[in-house]
């Protein structure tokens, strides 16, 4: 079997949404089912949750188990994939002390998705410093599985870029230890970043713009029927435009040949219900009449599977144990090596003590038990 290792993982801030589904979840399971990786890490971070809701630890507390129904609701098994709640790890955090030396603060001012982080966040006057250095704290989860392979959003794309910095300055100063991981971004470009629901840049817990994958049938109907589209298309016969309309980029993300079949037969593919669009002459309530059988028929196994799991919530904290325990292991075997690299470990490195015993001229070690 291949070395490949995966990590990824969500924030406990709200239930999984639309957009993790296609940025990322649906991707995991794919990945988690081809055989191909040695080991599969899926973390839950609440420590990094806390970042930014320091004031709101009931939130995340909350939160942890809804993740989780919904990490098993779409397929994830921990039968092959580690399960691990992120502050339940020490090790974790150990890693990232050390790595702070190794990244200035300028560097991480720079990255764009904490600059914008900031920004929604109205941190502008006051940056909780913890908040500040979650990229850094990122480095740690995605070294200290050895991950090579971290499938996510393209948001993620700066923590990946600032790790394999890390991974890079670590190895040349401490000799070869760390792994540099891979990006693995959605294929479809329609879902590196999915839109809100309201039309803004991004879906996210955050925002409250949400599809959620617990969400009933009444509730993303009328999301759906609700979303933005164009705002130049008023009448039926008026041309649209379909980029940028979030109906069309949720069609792009979600929709293929055989829901048309099912559900639109009007139009073979989505290219040709797109060019009736921008012609003119389709009303936007067929569009999203398409989308909502779509994500209905998408999103209900999802739901009803949640609903079983939701049965017997001891057995999904039994799950988030276990695979936290394993993935302790892992982590504390990596800071050994990393301590080691970095000459940390006093207590283990008899040379270390034989060499300062001779210099003050000791009696040669041991000799006094002998
Ligand atoms: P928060 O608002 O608390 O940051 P979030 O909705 O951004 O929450 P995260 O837990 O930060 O969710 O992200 C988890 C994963 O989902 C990451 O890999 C991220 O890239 C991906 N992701 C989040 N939102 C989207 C989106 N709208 N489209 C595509 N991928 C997304
Ligand atoms: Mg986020």
């Amino acid at each position: 079997m291949s070395e490949k290792v995966i990590l990824t993982g969500d924030r406990p801030t709200g239930r999984l949404h639309i957009g993790h589904y296609v940025g990322s979840l649906r991707r995991r399971v794919e990945l988690q089912n081809s055989g191909e990786y040695k080991n599969i890490f899926v973390m839950i971070a609440d420590a990094q949750a806390l970042t930014d809701n320091a004031h709101e630890p009931e939130k995340v507390r909350q939160n942890i188990v809804e993740v989780a129904l919904d990490y098993l609701a779409c397929g994830i098994d921990p039968e092959k994939t580690n399960i691990l709640i992120q502050s339940q790890i020490p090790e974790l955090t150990e890693l990232t002390f050390y790595y702070m030396n190794l990244v200035t603060v300028a560097r991480v001012q720079r990255n764009p998705t904490v600059k914008a982080e900031i920004q929604l966040r109205n941190f502008e006057v006051g940056i909780p410093v913890g908040f500040f250095t979650y990229p850094i704290s990122q480095a740690s989860d995605i070294t200290a599985f050895k991950a090579t392979t971290v499938p996510v959003g393209e948001d993620q794309e700066p923590m990946i870029e600032q790790t394999r910095e890390i991974v890079r300055k670590f190895n040349s100063v401490y000799g070869e230890t760390l792994v540099e991981p891979e990006i693995m971004l959605p294929e479809d470009e329609s879902c590196l970043r999915l839109p809100g629901t309201d039309g803004g840049a991004k879906m996210s817990k955050s925002l409250g713009n949400c599809i959620y994958l617990a969400s009933d049938s009444d509730e993303i109907k009328k999301k759906v029927m609700s979303m933005f589209t164009d705002p130049g298309h008023l009448k039926v016969e008026d041309p649209g435009k379909v980029e940028g309309n979030t109906v069309f980029q949720y069609l792009d993300a979600f929709s293929n040949d055989d829901f048309f079949a099912e559900y639109c037969p009007d139009y073979r593919n989505l290219d040709e219900m797109k060019d009736h669009y921008r012609r003119g002459g389709l009303g936007d309530v067929k569009v999203k009449k398409f989308l909502n059988n779509v994500l209905q028929e998408t999103l209900k196994p999802i739901r009803e599977r949640r609903h079983e799991f939701e049965k017997d919530i001891p057995y999904i904290y039994e799950v988030l144990k276990k695979g936290t325990e394993v993935s302790r292991e892992v982590a504390a075997s990596t800071l050994h090596e990393v301590k080691d690299a970095m000459k940390i470990n006093y207590f283990d490195d008899r040379a270390l003590i034989e060499e300062q015993a001779e210099r003050y001229g000791n009696n040669p070690v041991g000799a006094a038990n002998a």
